[in-house]
């Protein structure tokens, strides 16, 4: 068994769709990046690959990569399942949290399941994903930013 961790950010800015799990929320900004920015789908790859002792998310797919402009994370997810998959027999269980000021996510967390674990090929109970503010405080709070952090166990 082998557990990592997974943190990422992304700035909030105008005429984005906001992705995050592979769910388009609608919502009046959305999420600045290379890909389609999915911050919970990044650290996910994150958790993972730190589980399976391969590096990180920008070793594997570099932002000035063309290949991965505007791509759905959840290919990079799914990417990335297949390289921890030559090693380890499956994803026990990931645990994520989303910070977020606004919109409301709870309504989505079944749906981003749902996706995660199609790339994962696992059942969706085996992850849980947890939104929460920060209060109104920092960048995150004045809704400049989204963020999210994972926990992934290997087995
Ligand atoms: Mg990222």
């Amino acid at each position: 068994m082998r557990t990592g961790i997974g943190y990422d950010i992304h700035r909030l800015v105008s005429g984005r769709p906001l992705v995050l799990g592979g769910v388009e929320i609608p919502y009046e900004k959305g999420l600045q990046g290379h890909s389609d920015a999915d911050v919970l789908v990044h650290a996910v790859c994150d958790a993972l690959l730190g589980a399976a002792g391969l590096g990180d998310i920008g070793r594997h797919f570099p932002d000035t990569d063309p290949a991965w402009k505007d791509v759905s994370s959840l290919i990079l997810l799914a990417e990335t399942w297949r390289m921890a998959s030559m090693n380890f027999g499956a994803v026990v269980n990931v645990d994520a949290t989303i910070f977020a000021q606004r919109p409301r996510l709870l309504p989505y967390v079944d749906a981003m399941a749902r996706n995660l674990a199609d790339c994962l090929v696992i059942e969706a109970g085996r992850i849980n994903i947890k939104a929460t503010t920060t209060e109104g405080l920092g960048m995150i709070g004045q809704s400049e930013a989204m963020a999210a952090m994972c926990v992934v166990l290997l087995e």
